[in-house]
């Protein structure tokens, strides 16, 4: 990380952008791919879910506060994991204001043929943040990065034929879920290209092939060509995010071309950052419960500290906020990240 006088200048947006591609900034970036909305930063900014995953104003007010109130370099309003899949067709319950979206069970058998609906992108659940990125595009200008998201073919697997049938299957029935992956790739497409459209300038790609769930085998045969095809075709810089321990598939990761890698804590951050090589960027790694909802001041600074220690590019929780987190907590780090820059 090295700044020039031509550095100093740079905006959020700027520097978040430049972070993504381990360009030379002034400061680390901060900010997230996940949601960082709690319970007090819905009552500060007076906008609240379920409302906020289902009116774009609302939605666009909500993400803002990432920025506002936080004071993140990025803003993201997609806070749940269910807008595609809604538009799909699975029946969604949009939760609570303490509570996230869920949907319980899948809508097809791994042998029947999905379909994309022929207006899916014009669906009210894709509209919604689709209609969000516009506005912030709109109202921040240049100044902060709009970050949309879309999940990958993995995940929109669990949701669509339940997380127990698709998992199975992978290993009863490999070829029924490579063709299945297939079709749900072309999903990711569609609304990633939309959000683009929309105003986005990068984009989280949400896959949960966690260890638990997707073995580093499971991960170089089913999604390796298809992380790199889909950095190929999404013309925007890509954080791919994955929860738990990735240790073992950060090798892989770094081979589909994709910019940044959004880590969980799990994975010890030395670790991470010597997996990821010269070129990929990282971007959070910091825990959410220890430090996001349960750190002191000392301990926010001890971990911006080792992040930055350890070359990390994007500073920030690891994954989404738990909402009964403080959102002080992240403007706390905010401040530490701005006022160690150059101490380390
Ligand atoms: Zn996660």
């Amino acid at each position: 990380m090295k700044a020039s006088n031509a550095d100093i200048e740079l905006t959020p947006r700027q520097i978040f952008l430049r972070s993504l591609k381990r360009e030379d900034v002034p400061r680390p970036a901060t900010g997230s791919a996940t949601s960082v909305v709690t319970l007090d930063l819905m009552e500060k900014a007076g906008v609240y879910f379920p409302e906020a995953h289902l009116d774009p104003v609302k939605m666009a007010n909500l993400a803002a506060a990432g920025h506002t109130l936080i004071g993140f370099d990025n803003v993201m309003p997609l806070f749940s994991v269910w807008h595609e899949s809604a538009a799909l067709g699975c029946p969604v319950d949009w939760g609570q204001r303490n509570r996230m979206p869920d949907c319980r069970g899948g809508i097809y058998g791994i042998e029947e043929p999905i379909s994309i609906p022929r207006n899916f992108l014009q669906r009210q659940e894709c509209q919604v943040p689709l209609k969000a990125i516009q506005r912030l595009k709109r109202e921040f200008g240049n100044h902060v990065a709009v970050v949309g998201k879309v999940f990958g073919p993995w995940t929109l697997g669990y949701h669509l034929f339940g997380v127990e049938e698709f998992l199975i299957n992978t290993l009863l029935k490999p070829a029924a879920v490579k063709r299945a992956l297939d079709i749900l790739k072309i999903v990711t497409v569609l609304f990633a290209q939309a959000q683009i459209d929309a105003g986005a300038d990068a984009l989280c790609l949400a896959d949960h092939a966690t260890r638990d769930l997707c073995s580093p085998d499971a991960y170089r045969e089913f999604l390796l060509e298809i992380h790199t095809e889909l950095n190929a075709r999404i013309p925007c810089p890509l954080i791919l995010h994955i929860c738990g321990d990735t240790s073992d598939r950060i090798c892989f990761i770094k081979k589909t071309g994709i910019d940044c890698f959004h880590f969980d804590s799990k994975v010890p951050v030395i670790s991470a950052r010597q997996l990821a090589g010269p070129s990929l960027s990282l971007m959070g790694g910091t825990s959410n419960i220890q430090v996001i909802r349960n750190g002191t001041d000392r301990d926010i600074r001890d971990d911006v500290r080792e992040k930055i220690s350890a070359n990390i590019q994007v500073l920030g929780p690891e994954c989404a906020v738990p909402l009964d987190a403080p959102y002080r907590n992240m403007q706390v780090l905010v401040q530490e990240a701005h006022n160690l820059t150059g101490a380390i």
